[in-house]
């Protein structure tokens, strides 16, 4: 055997270390390869996760935007149907009485506010009523304190004073003024002359001069032409005076003999309401019906 030929590794052993390495680097190569994909698979698929939250949470959005939409539109219907429907204010007169109460939670129920021109009556039960006509949320406006138009018709002075005191009880009671006016009688009653003759001029351009607004009505319920008024003469007079008026200022009467006043107010108010007609309370802002000017 020559020497040459000794040193020489032979070729099988030479490609056979070089296979293993090749299969080796092709393993490793595999293995970062194989990490690589399934991070690559797991980034895909938390990619995927978080894009249907995104989703979800549009179509949320869109269903929310939705129900926006529609109570807005409900909102512009109802605000359109307010401005065009008629109005009806019910006002009560002479009170506080042993029928106010009765009245207040008729109006409750139907979750209606009126307008109240109260006379001063002192007395435990007629504070309490003061202060529930208030927190019920209804107004309260001054009648003057004694009604009695001897007095109140006296003179201009004697009026403003029975204002005056009717409003100082009303506010001592509830802490509220009685912002408002109606005249008893009304504005244009000619009772007066017979006590102070053409007192009802001064008075009302006193009351303007003051900026004290005054109301009278445009309906009457007819419940004052006797003292006790049938039932139905007073619902028919509402329905078919508030008929073909855009707006109502209704008179009522709020006293111990009123008991069929009561009786008529949920026919009226269910009538009314099933017509569309709407309720307010008066206030200083609303234009007035007076007779007087
Ligand atoms: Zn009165």
């Amino acid at each position: 055997m020559s020497k040459s030929k000794m040193l020489k590794p032979p070729v099988t052993a030479i490609l056979t270390v070089a296979l293993v390495a090749a299969i080796i680097a092709c393993a490793v190569i595999f293995l970062i390869m194989n990490n690589r994909i399934r991070a690559l698979n797991d980034m895909l698929v938390k990619s995927q996760a978080y894009s249907a939250q995104i989703d979800g949470q549009l179509n949320d959005l869109k269903k929310e935007y939705e129900t926006l939409k529609d109570d807005y539109a409900e909102l512009e219907r109802t605000k359109a149907e307010q401005k065009n429907a008629k109005v009806v204010y019910l006002t009560f007169d002479d009170g506080p009485s042993q029928n106010t109460e009765k009245i207040l939670d008729i109006l409750d129920s139907y979750n209606i506010k009126a307008t109240f021109f109260v006379i001063g009556k002192e007395g435990g039960y007629a504070a309490e009523i003061c202060r529930r006509i208030i927190t019920d949320g209804h107004v309260a406006g001054n009648h003057t304190y004694s009604h009695k138009y001897e007095e109140i018709y006296s003179s201009p002075d004697a009026f403003w004073n029975q204002y005056q005191k009717n409003d100082d009880v009303f506010f001592e009671i509830t802490g509220r003024h009685l912002s408002i006016l109606r005249f008893p009688g009304g504005s244009n009653n000619t009772v007066s002359q017979r006590y102070c003759n053409g007192i009802m001029d001064v008075l009302t351009k006193q009351a303007q001069q003051k900026g004290i607004v005054y109301f009278d009505w445009n309906v009457s319920s007819l419940d004052a032409e006797k003292k006790v008024q049938d039932t139905q003469v007073i619902i028919n007079s509402v329905l078919s005076g508030v008929k073909d008026k855009q707006t109502s200022i209704v008179l009522m009467h709020d006293n111990n003999t009123k008991k069929t006043t009561v009786e008529a107010l949920p026919v009226i108010i269910e009538q009314l309401k099933s017509q569309g007609y709407i309720f307010k309370t008066l206030d200083e802002n609303t234009p007035p019906i007076q007779f007087l000017k």
